[in-house]
């Protein structure tokens, strides 16, 4: 599975490698660029809760040492779908999670979570708003977030700082 990221004007051949899932969405992606890791995180759109947007969290390492993913006793949605190239380090084993032969479609049985369709990159931040319970992406919440221009902070409306 390809992606072709496109990101401050450099655009990347990437080819997927690891995908987690919680609760059958993806929540962290792996992607080789050649034997070395880009990682994704996901969660649910700020726009429609049927989609999903994605930041571009961090890299370097190889495919071939990944950080197992371990989950606490009691939680059963979590599993994973890996590439044959890569694998896990042998530092820690997976743990509370489940592996899967294929990756799971989504909607519209999609199964690359950067489907266009489903998708959307955050080039910016991704912050959380208490009053709605859920994330934002770069344009923040239009009802609770306001910019400090003063200090240069995200705050709420009722002026706490946002975490
Ligand atoms: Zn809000």
């Amino acid at each position: 599975m390809k992606f072709t990221h496109d990101y401050a004007n450099r655009v990347k051949e990437l080819e997927v490698v690891y995908i987690e899932y919680q609760d059958g969405v993806p929540h962290q992606v792996t992607c080789s660029d050649n034997g070395y890791c880009d990682h994704f995180d996901f969660y649910k759109s700020c726009y429609d809760d049927e989609n999903l947007m994605y930041y571009h969290s961090g890299g370097g390492g190889s495919i071939r040492d990944l950080q197992a993913p371990t989950y606490v006793d009691g939680y059963n949605g979590a599993s994973y779908w890996m590439h044959e190239s890569a694998s896990f380090s042998d530092k820690y084993k997976p743990k509370n999670i489940t592996r899967l032969k294929n990756p799971l479609p989504l909607r519209n049985n999609i199964i690359d979570p950067f489907n266009e369709e489903l998708s959307h990159e955050v080039y910016g931040t991704i912050d959380y708003c208490k009053f709605c319970d859920k994330y934002y992406d770069e344009n923040g919440c239009d009802d609770h977030h306001v910019w400090d221009e003063e200090n240069g902070v995200l705050k709420y409306i009722d002026g706490t700082e946002v975490e």
